[in-house]
C-alpha cells in the first residue's frame, strides 16, 4: 500500500492554492490511536463534501478525515475551475442507469452548481463563482457536430440545455475566430478551485469534523471495525470511505477500474485588455471538441486559465512525481490557445501545474463498497469532471454510509468496479499506444485528413472524459 514517500508533494505548489493565502493554517497530524464512527481517507472535494454532509445529517457522529498532504493538495486545489453539468454524459448515463436516472442525475448536476454558489454565499467564502456558461465548439471541420448525437438524445427526452451556435453566434459571444460553430450551456460556472477546497476544509472543521493532514494512510486493515493506519497513528472506524481520486491505484480492489493520465494547466499574466478586446471578460468557458480536449476560461481578475488533457501516464501506483509541479506542456497549451483565438493572440502563460485524472471507461464516476468489505466504501472516476461530480458523489456516499434507502443510495452510479484496465506492464504499454493514437487523430482532424485503421481502432479505445458517448 502507499507509503509516505509516494505522496510527498513538491515545494512548488499550484498558484491556485498559494492564492488562497491559507496554506499556513495549523494542521493536525494523526498520532496515536483514535476511534471514529466514520473515517474518510482523502481531503479533496469528495472527502470534505462527504464529511460535511454526514456531520450535518448526524451531528453526534464522530467523523475523521485522514489526508496525506494538506486538504486540497490533490486535484481539488489545482484544477481548471470549470464546473460543468452532466448533460454531455447523457448517453453513457442512460446506458448505465436508465433514462429516468440519467435525466435526474443531469438535473442534480445542475443543482450541484447552484449548491456550490450557495455554499460560498452562506459561509461567506469568496469562491470567485461566476456563472459564465460553457461554449463547446469546433476548431476544425471534423470537430463540427460532435455534440449532435448528445443533443439528439437530450431532445428525444424533452431536454434542450444547449443552444446551437453558428459562427456568427460564436463571434457575438466571444471573439475566438478558431471556433467555427458550437453549442452553449448557460448553467456552467467557474470558480477558484483551491478556494472551494480550503473553504470546505474550514466548514468541515467548524462542523466538528476531525481533520488529520500530513497523515498518509500506509495500510488499511480490512477488519471490523476497519483500521486506517498512518506512519504515526491509526483510526479505528465502523466505516471507512476511500475518497482518494487517482491515488486509489494503491488499492488492489480499485486499481483496475481507472486509467490515470495528467491534465495540464497554465495561467496567463493579467490580460484584461485582451479579454475586453475579445469581449471575453466574465465570458464563457470555451473548450474544443478534440478527444483530448483543450479548454480556457477567464478568471475574475482578468487572467486566463487554460488546460490540455492527455499528458503523462504513470507506471503502477502514483509513486513518482510525474503528476506534480509545473507542466512541461505549456507549449501545447499556448498552441491550442492560438488555434482557438487566432495566431496573433498575444497572451503569455506565466505559471503552470498538472495533476492526475482518474478516468473510467465510461467517463462516469463509480461509488460502492469494496468486494467482501461492506464497511469500506469508495468513490472515484470523475474523469476530469469532479467539481460537480464530487458534490453528487458526496450525497451518494453519505446515503450509503448512513444505510439510507433513498434515491442517492440506489443511484445507478452505485455499482461494482468495472475492471477494464489490464495489469502492468500491459496497462502502461497499452495506454501509451492509445494516447499516441488519440493525439494522432486529434492532429489529423485539425489537418482534415484520415488516419489509418490501426490508429483509428486504438483511438476508439480512449476512455470517456467530460464528454462521453460510451456505452461501457
Ligand atoms: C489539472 C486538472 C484540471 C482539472 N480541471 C477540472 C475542471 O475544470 N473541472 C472539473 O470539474 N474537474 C477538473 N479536474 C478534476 C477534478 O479536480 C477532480 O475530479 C476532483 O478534484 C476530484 O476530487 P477528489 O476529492 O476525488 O480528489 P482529490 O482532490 O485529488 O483528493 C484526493 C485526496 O486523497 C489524498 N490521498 C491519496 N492517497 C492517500 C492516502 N494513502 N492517505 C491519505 N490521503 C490520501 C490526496 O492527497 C488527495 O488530497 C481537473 C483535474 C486536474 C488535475
Amino acid at each position: 500500500m502507499t507509503g509516505p514517500s509516494s505522496l510527498s508533494r513538491p515545494r512548488e505548489r499550484c498558484p491556485m492554492l498559494i492564492e488562497t493565502g491559507d496554506l499556513e493554517a495549523p494542521a493536525t497530524v494523526l498520532e496515536g490511536s483514535h476511534d471514529a464512527d466514520i473515517c474518510i481517507v482523502g481531503g479533496g472535494y469528495l472527502g470534505l463534501w462527504t464529511a460535511i454532509e454526514l456531520q450535518r445529517a448526524e451531528p453526534n457522529m464522530s467523523i475523521a478525515v485522514v489526508e496525506a498532504d494538506i486538504c486540497g493538495g490533490g486535484a481539488s486545489g489545482r484544477n481548471s475551475g470549470m464546473a460543468l453539468a452532466y448533460w454531455p454524459k447523457i448517453q453513457a448515463l442512460v446506458h448505465k442507469c436508465g433514462v429516468n436516472q440519467a435525466l435526474w442525475l443531469c438535473e442534480e448536476s445542475v443543482r450541484a452548481i447552484d449548491d456550490i454558489e450557495l455554499f460560498g454565499k452562506s459561509h461567506g467564502i469568496d469562491l470567485e463563482f461566476t456563472r459564465t456558461g460553457w461554449l463547446w465548439g469546433a476548431t476544425c471541420r471534423r470537430q463540427e457536430g460532435r455534440w449532435v448525437p448528445i443533443l439528439e438524445v437530450l431532445s428525444g427526452h424533452g431536454k434542450e440545455p444547449f443552444r446551437v451556435l453558428d459562427g456568427g453566434d460564436v463571434a457575438a459571444m466571444v471573439e475566438a475566430p478558431g471556433f467555427h460553430c458550437g453549442v452553449y450551456d448557460a448553467t456552467a460556472a467557474t470558480i477558484q478551485p483551491a478556494k472551494l477546497a480550503r473553504g470546505l476544509r474550514q466548514v468541515a472543521l467548524d462542523a466538528g469534523v476531525q481533520i488529520f493532514e500530513h497523515s498518509p494512510m500506509a495500510r488499511l486493515r480490512r477488519t471490523l471495525p476497519a483500521v486506517v493506519c498512518t506512519p504515526r497513528g491509526q483510526v479505528r472506524a465502523a466505516r471507512v470511505i476511500l475518497a482518494m481520486n487517482a491515488w486509489s491505484l494503491a488499492l488492489p480492489e480499485l486499481r483496475r477500474g481507472i486509467f490515470v493520465i495528467t491534465s495540464d494547466d497554465a495561467i496567463t499574466e493579467p490580460a484584461t485588455p485582451f479579454l475586453e478586446q475579445r469581449r471575453w471578460l466574465g465570458g464563457p468557458i470555451v473548450t474544443d471538441s478534440g478527444v483530448f480536449v483543450s479548454g480556457y476560461r477567464p478568471t475574475r481578475d482578468g487572467r486566463i486559465v487554460g488546460g490540455v488533457t492527455g499528458g503523462a501516464i504513470g507506471f503502477g501506483s502514483l509513486r513518482r512525481q510525474r503528476f506534480e509541479g509545473p507542466t512541461p506542456r505549456v507549449g501545447d497549451i499556448a498552441a491550442a490557445f492560438r488555434r482557438s483565438f487566432g495566431g496573433h493572440a498575444s497572451v503569455r502563460f506565466v505559471a503552470s501545474w498538472r495533476g492526475p485524472i482518474d478516468r473510467t471507461r465510461s467517463g462516469l464516476p463509480v461509488f460502492g463498497q469494496l468486494p467482501k468489505q461492506p464497511n469500506v466504501l469508495f468513490g472515484y472516476g470523475f474523469s476530469g469532471n469532479g467539481i460537480v461530480g464530487s458534490r453528487i458523489g458526496s450525497k451518494i456516499l453519505a446515503s450509503l454510509a448512513l444505510e439510507r434507502n433513498d434515491a442517492w443510495a440506489t443511484s445507478g452510479l452505485v455499482s461494482d468496479v468495472d475492471r477494464w484496465m489490464p495489469p502492468e506492464p500491459i496497462r502502461f504499454i497499452g495506454a501509451h499506444m492509445v494516447r499516441s493514437a488519440v493525439r494522432h487523430r486529434d492532429h489529423a482532424d485539425q489537418e482534415d485528413r484520415d488516419i489509418g485503421p490501426i490508429a483509428r481502432m486504438l483511438a476508439s479505445q480512449a476512455p470517456g472524459g467530460i464528454v462521453t458517448t460510451r456505452s461501457a
